[in-house]
């Protein structure tokens, strides 16, 4: 019998009658049954976080520090097993699993280092003009409140990782509320966090069910919502709660454009291979997967058999399986819409180059050109396996190209040229432009998010911590 899974209030362990069931989505099998708090025990978890704030604030730096030093460590330690139950309840492929697993490792080892230096404050003399005489302003960041974080299925640990982290970082406390597909991997930061010494009340991972989100999300004593997600469910948060702060970090379209100067075999071998890795990494299911490939016409038709060969040899299948590339989507409801958008766009006149078969929740890694610009394809995140090649007549229509969506999360350029890179910075409408590689590149402690309809804000621990902070300024006078 499969036990079930305790959800953390106030940073005790609870469990509770109502439960709801975590299924693989390979094979169906059950991974766990969780725990579903209660309204009067999501309300214990506000009211504590609340009552907590002043205290968490003034926990001294080191003790934060060294609580986020051990969930580090533990994450270490744990690495296989939590590698193994991400894989079980997301369908990634374990592979991948265990690297999620290490940036997570990264993310609480930067936030214990951004704890340490955080807040040294600044000092500012106010004599520079009129009636500031004998003044001098400091300025230090006080945390805003309790933060409500709320995190998708498709990292289901780093991207908890990436809301607690910087909340604890910042003396913020926080109510995390996982996916309802892959909640395991958040609590499990549970387990890691109940052996420090931060103050009970300081945070909580509660399963609350969508239905009742909305109350939380109006629920005064949380002034800062930190969402990654749907661009829809995103921006409902945010629409229905405007005096609050809100970081959104949503979906993009992520393009990979290769100019002409990128020629040589070896260059084209190279982009073909990270392109047919990161538009199949997890399924395509990743907010910065390539979805998008622009190429100068100068290497178009060297480099599109390449990009075919090398998504043709990513090897699909089981996600426990150490060789599986190419795991599951999240649910067949998923693999059935990317089915039915790939269905659209061959429909609408595009060519399917490789791929487009469907088998429950698994979907081919497909490569598609000749897309018309009206498509689902061409203008959705399409959160699949599907790769569309377009060409572009030089380094100007490229740009224009990347710039033609409502989405501007990051983009990779493929290009040797400096001046190039440097225009591409300038040009491009995203948060983050990669040289030299896929808009897959994500370094946790760089800031990240997007432009557009890809969200508001900033994520990267430090970044996080800015946005759950606020200055706030000391004048002194007489001085
Ligand atoms: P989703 O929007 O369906 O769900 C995200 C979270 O919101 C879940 O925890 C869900 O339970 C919760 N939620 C749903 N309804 C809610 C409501 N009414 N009020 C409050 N919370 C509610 O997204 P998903 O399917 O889990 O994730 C996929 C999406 O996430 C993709 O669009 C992807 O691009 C995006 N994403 C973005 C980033 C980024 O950093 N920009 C990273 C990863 C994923």
């Amino acid at each position: 019998m499969t036990s079930t899974h305790a959800f953390w209030l106030a940073g005790r362990q609870v469990t509770g009658e109502d439960t709801f069931d975590v299924t693989s989505p390979w094979d169906g099998r059950l991974v766990g049954k969780v725990a579903v708090p209660d309204d009067e025990q999501i309300e214990e978890a506000v009211a504590a976080a609340y009552a907590v704030r002043d205290e968490f604030a003034a926990t001294p730096a080191h003790v934060r520090a060294a609580a986020l030093d051990h969930v580090s460590r533990r994450l270490v330690e744990r690495t296989e097993e939590i590698a193994r139950l991400i894989s079980a309840e997301n369908g990634k492929p374990v592979k991948w699993a265990r690297g999620e697993v290490g940036r997570a490792v990264s993310v609480f080892r930067f936030a214990a280092e951004e704890a340490r230096r955080f807040n040294g404050g600044e000092a500012q003399r106010l004599d520079t003009d009129l009636g500031g005489q004998g003044r001098l302003a400091l300025t230090r960041r006080f945390p805003k409140g309790v933060v409500l974080g709320i995190a998708p299925f498709n990292f289901p640990l780093n991207l908890c990782a990436h809301k607690i982290a910087p909340a604890i970082a910042a003396g913020a406390p926080i109510i995390l509320k996982p996916a309802p597909a892959t909640p395991l991997s958040g609590l499990i930061i549970g387990d890691l966090l109940a052996e420090t010494e931060l103050p009970a009340g300081a945070w909580s991972i509660l399963p609350v069910p969508n239905d009742r989100m909305p109350a939380l999300v109006q629920d005064e004593r949380l002034p800062v919502i930190s969402f990654t997600g749907s661009e829809k469910v995103g921006y409902a948060i945010m629409d229905s709660v405007p005096r609050k702060h809100c970081t959104l970090e949503l979906g993009g379209n992520g393009a990979a454009v290769v100019l002409g100067d990128w020629a040589s075999d070896e260059d084209l071998d190279w982009a073909a291979s990270r392109i047919a890795t990161f538009s199949n990494y997890q399924g395509g299911q990743s907010c910065i997967s390539v979805q998008r490939v622009i190429a100068d016409a100068s290497v178009y038709d060297r480099l599109l058999p390449r990009i075919v060969a090398a998504v043709e040899a990513q090897v699909t299948g089981d996600p426990g399986d150490d060789r599986t590339d190419v795991g599951p989507l999240v649910s067949e409801d998923a693999a059935v819409r990317v089915e039915a958008w790939v269905k659209e766009a061959v429909e609408a006149g595009a060519t399917l180059l490789t791929g487009g078969d469907r088998d429950g929740a698994s979907y081919a890694p497909t490569v598609l050109t000749d897309v018309p610009a009206d498509t689902t394809i061409s203008c959705e995140e399409v959160f699949g396996p599907v790769l569309t090649v377009q060409k572009a007549d030089g380094e100007a229509a490229a740009f224009a190209a990347v710039n033609a969506s409502k989405y501007g999360l990051q983009a990779g350029v493929f290009t040797h040229d400096l001046q190039a890179a440097f225009r591409a910075h300038r040009a491009l409408e995203v948060g983050g432009v990669v040289i030299g590689d896929v808009p897959s590149y994500r370094a946790d402690q760089m800031p990240y998010g997007g432009v557009k309809q890809s969200g508001v804000g900033r994520e990267g621990v430090r970044f996080a911590m800015d946005d759950y902070t606020y200055e706030r300024v000391l004048v002194l006078t007489g001085l």
